[in-house]
């Protein structure tokens, strides 16, 4: 297969591939060319072949209701040109974007899909937006107003229009969208939308009342298609789907597991170890000395910090445990704090442990999301702060 030529032994890969002999053999028929790698501190490799079938698992799940891709903040981190193509191969026709700036990219790599920008109109940009071939979603009576100046004076751009249903982020209230409805056609609005804001806590109480509000949206545009649910949505039940829905994260493979059994993780994030030590039993690791050792240890340096995206709170300390990284087969706790560019591993146990190695920081044996509950924060901020520094390789695509 061409992808695997691109690889070079990556551990967690080979990890996750075991299950697929027909892979293993490729990958195992591949030299551990460390030479190709040489100049950065590790490798970040991006599945899009599970990006593709992560896709076409949602779009299974969603049944009748379309399914969109949400690909803003460069699709999560993974890389919006190499993202949009794969999706679009797994049938992907609509998408999700942040800003004008990622929607003309995308219509770069595919002038035929539909994009709609969530962050709205900014003042001024109706004319251009529409000429790239960009919707915005309305999300204000400012913004309806100045798209509706436009559309008066012969534009002929399509819009969504967002409702408010408790957020109280982007969107109209439910007034105002009554209000609009006889303006359908002259708004050349193509999608009405609301955003969940617990979707992710099934039991919240604000799920159902946003449902029973954006239903009652809904019937306000009998001739529009519908749009509620984002990946957790898509979980809840299938009255969250409507006619489209616009998962992101759980393309991307954050929140998989106990939610999406059948997701596959898209990201492996490695570091290589670049020198291990000996550390005695009552000394400390790295900086801020917050964390001693409690038996002779041996501490593997790893080439990757919050420079590189990994997030500084994920740490380790006398108080609090931090993540941890995977290498020949297991796991190896994080020992103190993550700095610029360097975090300590604790390797005692892990003799086989070598310089020069690749640990895993997340990937197939460590889900993002746990690395980031380390940090007190959500898989979305590790994969949208990747750094710029790993080397790069796509592997899974066409
Ligand atoms: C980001 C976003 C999505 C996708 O959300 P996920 O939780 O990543 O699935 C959907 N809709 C809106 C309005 C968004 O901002």
């Amino acid at each position: 297969m061409d992808w695997s030529a691109k690889i070079t032994g990556s551990i967690c890969l080979r990890n996750n591939l075991a299950a697929n002999p027909r892979k293993v053999a490729a990958m195992e028929s591949i030299d551990d060319a460390a030479a190709e790698i040489w100049g950065s501190g590790g490798r970040l490799t991006v599945d899009l072949g599970a990006l593709a079938r992560n896709w076409r698992t949602l779009a299974d799940r969603a049944a009748d209701a379309e399914t969109a891709a949400a690909v803003k903040g460069d699709a999560y981190g993974i890389g919006l040109e190499q993202a949009v193509p794969a999706l679009a191969k797994a049938g992907c026709r609509c998408f999700f974007v942040a800003l004008p700036q990622e929607g003309i990219r995308l219509k770069a790599l595919l002038p035929s899909a539909t994009v709609y920008v969530l962050n709205g109109l900014l003042p001024g940009e109706a004319a251009r937006l529409a000429a790239a071939g960009l919707r915005p979603v309305l999300g204000s009576m400012a913004e309806i107003d100045e798209w509706a100046a436009y559309r008066a004076a012969g534009g002929d751009g399509r819009a969504a229009l967002h409702v408010d249903t408790g957020m109280n982020r982007l969107g109209v209230t439910l007034d105002e969208a009554a209000a609009l409805a006889d303006r359908t056609e002259a708004l050349g609005l193509s999608l009405v939308m609301s955003h969940l804001a617990c979707a992710d806590q099934p039991e919240h109480p604000l799920n159902a009342a946003q449902l029973g509000a954006f239903a009652t949206a809904a019937r306000l545009f009998p001739s529009l298609p519908a749009s509620l649910a984002n990946s957790a949505g898509l979980h809840l039940s299938p009255d969250y789907s409507f006619d489209l829905v616009r998962p992101g994260i759980a393309l991307y493979g954050g929140r998989f597991g106990t939610d999406f059994p059948a997701l596959e993780p898209v990201v492996c994030v490695e570091a290589r170890i670049v020198q291990i030590r000996s550390v005695a039993a009552g000394e400390t690791v790295g900086y801020g000395a917050t964390q001693h050792v409690k038996r002779p240890s041996r501490i593997a340096i790893l080439s990757a910090g919050y420079a590189d995206g990994y997030h500084r709170m994920a740490g380790s300390s006398d108080g609090a445990p931090g993540a941890s990284a995977f290498l020949h087969g297991r796991h190896a706790p994080l020992v103190g704090r993550i700095s610029m560019d360097l975090m300590a591993i604790d390797v005692t146990d892990i003799p086989e442990a070598r310089r020069g190695d690749h640990a895993e920081l997340f990937g197939p044996n460590i889900p993002v999301d746990q690395v980031a509950a380390s940090a007190g924060t959500i898989g979305y901020e590790l994969l949208t702060s990747l750094g710029k520094r790993y080397r790069r390789h796509y592997v899974g695509g066409a």
